[in-house]
């Protein structure tokens, strides 16, 4: 039987090598509990950091550990508490804890309470407690979460490559400035404003940052150069390249649009909304079917039928998800192709 217990001891206590299994008993078909007490010969006390060996008393501990076998097991820990050597400290007694495996009025082992906290960080509270239960421990969906509070706060290393770009908290109105490691893809910090200075604030107190990779705005350029001067490379990220591209392309394309051969007859339909010099032709180069012109002859219909209407300006861009500067540009211009580039 004691190399069973041995045997147990090397299994169950590795990393707590001062414990000592003395029994093990089925309490019912759902419990294990296992009988430990600690082998060492003193404690250091708590209040002063006095070793002392001189037993005061003992008493009995029950935290629950981690399950087997699909029962729970539950400790029963033979607990010393020991007298308190130098007469100064102002703790007459205290008790011992196995390093690693209890702590001061716990019901949970360590390894308990840190797989529970591991659940709650993937799972949070409710779905915690549910798969925590099938698993045979019983805790509740708010313990869980309180676990998880407890576990200190993640350093996050200093990005080597940062991403910087806004963030709208009122679109249109608040911007403001979010930095995301591009390597792990994963956000690093939010800064409440879209000002140079407050990126540059952040940015000197983070020395490693080799990259820096942002939008072209003239806030952030400045922010980079001021908080990095030296060390970051800037450069353009992905989607705003792509994006300033396709600007500069359309931009581009509809500059030329008159050098593209016109169709040789447009539909009937067409040329009624195109609209007709005196001479019969089309005056503008943006012949219906176009989906840049169709865009915004729509867009200019609507904002014009709104103002009709009596909506105000401001109302239009609520309602139409719009810019002021948008909407003050379409209202303005009579005619749609008033807004088309290369006219
Ligand atoms: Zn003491």
């Amino acid at each position: 039987m004691n190399e069973v217990l041995l045997r147990l001891e090397e299994l169950l206590f590795l990393s707590a090598p001062e414990v000592a299994v003395v029994s093990v008993n089925e309490d019912d078909e759902a419990t294990i509990r296992i009988g430990v007490s600690c082998r060492a010969a003193g404690a250091v006390c708590p209040g002063c950091g006095a070793w002392s060996s001189r037993v005061h008393g003992s008493y009995q501990r029950f935290p629950a550990d981690l399950p087997c076998a699909g029962r729970r097991v539950v400790l029963c820990l033979h607990v010393r508490r020991f007298t308190c050597v130098d007469a100064l400290c102002n703790r007459r007694t205290f008790a011992e804890q196995v390093p690693g495996l209890t702590r001061r009025h716990s019901r949970w082992t360590e390894r308990l309470r840190s797989a529970l906290a591991e659940v709650g960080l993937a799972l949070a509270g409710r779905a915690g407690a549910r798969i925590a239960d099938v698993f045979g421990i019983s805790v509740s969906h708010s313990t869980v979460l309180r676990l998880v509070e407890a576990l200190p706060d993640p350093r996050p290393r200093t990005p080597r490559v940062l991403g910087v770009d806004e963030y709208a908290m009122r679109k249109g109105r608040v911007y403001g400035t979010v930095l995301v490691d591009v390597e792990t893809g994963r956000p690093v910090d939010l800064l409440p404003d879209r000002e140079s200075a407050t990126l540059a604030a952040w940015l000197s107190k983070r020395p490693g940052i080799e990259v820096i990779c942002r939008e072209r705005a003239p806030f952030f350029a400045e922010g980079a150069r001021t908080g990095a001067p030296t060390a970051a490379l800037q450069v353009a990220d992905r989607f705003h390249l792509w994006h300033n591209l396709g600007e500069a392309a359309e931009r581009c394309v509809s500059r030329h649009r008159a050098c593209l051969r016109v169709p040789f007859t447009l539909p009937r339909q067409e040329s009624a909304k195109a609209p007709q010099a005196a001479d019969g032709s089309t005056t503008s180069p943006w012949p219906t079917g176009h989906r840049f012109a169709d865009r915004t002859r729509e867009k200019h219909a609507i904002v014009h039928a709104l103002l009709a209407e009596g909506h105000s300006r401001r109302a239009i861009g609520r309602q139409l998800h719009m810019t002021h500067r948008t909407v003050k540009r379409l209202a303005d211009a009579a005619a749609p192709e008033e807004l088309f580039h290369g006219q």
